[in-house]
């Protein structure tokens, strides 16, 4: 690709919200896929390095009237206007995303508070630096996802599970490595794969547990993370599942936490809560005929 091409695609990518709201994506698509696009696609820019490129990019997409902040509001603006009847199923553009019920903090990794010394000690057992509430986290630090916290604070639980050094028996850094190595080669790009074969087992099992996935910038890059959770444990794809904080179980990326009720819903961002929503939901099913 020459540097003209790379120019005009980095003009039109997507990387906040507002600027995928002017790519004229329904809001409930945004809400549904946009979290998980845009942290592919800044993902993809971390690994290529591409920061200047983006920097200093003419925006195509313009809102008329004005440029820079002022146009990303009024593009956002523009589309919360769209809010239409939430029972004319016949038209998916004009539902709010679960009717306003969607826990998006289900999906976030956790924070310091309860990381209990033996938490921590297991997360630096597996590459993860130690930081306190006052000390910024360099942009570079990992940080765990939330599937390998979850695991992490479930097996601290039963001392038996945990070795001397803090790791979790059964899951010791070179077994995950040759698992991650194994799942692992056939999503890195054909020019990666020295790379990635030569990369150290802690690297590669500190990435893969990360919120950023396994992936290195300038040097390999995929979209999978780790998943601990039942059946899915291995390699999963971000764009496929996630891992809900609440339910403590990764789903499928069409599930999504009810802040109601408590609970993982099956459904696209259409659906109402059957619990919270009981007349919506019934309108639908009637709709449907489900
Ligand atoms: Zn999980
Ligand atoms: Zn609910
Ligand atoms: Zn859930």
């Amino acid at each position: 690709m020459n540097s003209e091409q790379m120019k005009e695609i980095a003009a039109k990518v997507p990387t906040t919200r507002d600027e995928l709201a002017e790519c004229l994506v329904p809001e409930h698509l945004q809400k549904e896929y946009g979290d998980r696009l845009l942290k592919c696609i800044n993902a993809y820019i971390e690994y290529g390095n591409l920061h200047e490129v983006i920097a200093k990019r003419p925006r195509s997409v313009s809102v008329e009237g004005s440029s820079g902040a002022g146009s990303n509001k009024s593009g956002s603006e523009k589309v919360s206007e769209r809010k239409m009847v939430k029972y004319d199923w016949s038209d998916p553009f004009s539902f709010d995303c679960h009717f306003g019920m969607e826990d998006n903090s289900a999906s976030k990794p956790y924070t310091n508070r309860g990381r209990t010394a033996a938490v921590w000690k297991t997360l630096q057992a597996y590459g993860f630096k130690k930081f306190t509430k006052n000390e910024q986290i360099g942009c570079d630090e990992l940080i765990p996802s939330a599937c390998f916290e979850s695991f992490v604070r479930k097996s601290v639980k039963t001392p038996s599970k945990i070795l001397e050094d803090g790791q979790i028996v059964g899951y010791e850094v070179n077994e995950l490595a040759k698992t991650i190595r194994l799942q692992g080669l056939d999503h890195v790009n054909e020019d990666d794969r020295t790379a990635f074969e030569e990369e150290e087992d802690m690297e590669l099992v500190t990435r893969a547990l990360s919120d950023n996935g396994l992936q290195r910038r300038d040097v390999y890059y995929t979209d999978l993370y780790y998943s601990f959770c039942g059946a899915r444990e291995g390699l999963e794809q971000s764009t496929c599942s996630w891992h809900c904080r609440s339910c403590g179980e990764c789903e499928d990326w069409r599930v999504w936490h009810c802040k109601g009720c408590n609970t993982c819903k099956y459904g696209a961002s259409t659906s109402p809560c059957d619990k919270c929503n009981p007349e919506e939901y019934a309108s639908m099913v009637r709709h449907f005929q489900l």
